[in-house]
């Protein structure tokens, strides 16, 4: 079976172009419960949608907020669909800036990470969380068929090498694969990590053992 994959991809000339995946940057976003959606815009608010994101039913919305820290604030947009969990994904640079020390998790594992203020600018309504702020490990999403394409499976920790010529070559180690049939394939990394390799445009990653 992966035989005849590897002859079919080798005589369609798409050897190269399969064996990679686009890299996504991630700005700064929040996720919010509908509990907190509510209290910051009111009962039976909802979140618009201001773009769909490359993982299905995922959106940026058009609702915005501040993250309020010890020392500063950011502003940062609401992803959607509402979730179970609040959590506030920042990069390294953006938890200085508003003196917060969060922890370097995987994106739905908030227990025990980093509190902050979220704010409404538009009314000044803010909800207080105890937990929520991280900044994300660099992960690839990817369907139980990419994997087997891969030869990866969930969970696994790989790096990935920059194809594009950005003058700042780079290869990320320590990236998850994160496996669901719900995911479509693509890498995340934040601000700090793209600008380490100079991203920008549509940049492609690639597997390196
Ligand atoms: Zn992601």
């Amino acid at each position: 079976m992966i035989l005849l994959k590897i002859v079919f991809l080798i005589l369609e000339g798409e050897v190269i172009k399969m064996a990679q995946f686009i890299i996504e940057t991630s700005a700064r976003h929040i996720h919010v419960t509908k509990e907190t959606l509510e209290a910051l815009f009111g009962e039976g608010a909802e979140l618009t949608i201001r773009k769909m994101l490359s993982q299905p039913g995922q959106f940026a919305s058009g609702e915005k907020l501040e993250v309020v820290g010890p020392k500063g604030v950011l502003k940062a947009s609401i992803l959607g669909p509402v979730r179970k969990e609040n959590q506030v994904e920042l990069s390294y640079s953006d938890a200085r800036t508003i003196g917060v020390v969060a922890p370097l998790r995987e994106s739905g594992d908030v227990k025990g990470s980093a509190p902050c203020t979220l704010r409404n600018p538009e009314n000044g309504k803010e909800v207080v969380i105890q937990e929520g702020v991280i900044i994300a490990k660099r992960h690839v999403h990817m369907t139980p068929a990419d994997a087997e394409t891969f030869n990866v499976s969930n969970g696994e920790i790989v790096n990935v090498k920059v194809v594009n010529e950005t003058g700042r070559a780079i290869i990320f180690g320590d990236t998850v694969v994160r496996v669901s049939p719900t995911y479509a394939l693509a890498m995340h990394v934040d601000t700090d990590e793209a600008n380490a390799g100079a991203l920008s445009g549509v940049v492609y990653g690639e597997i390196v053992k």
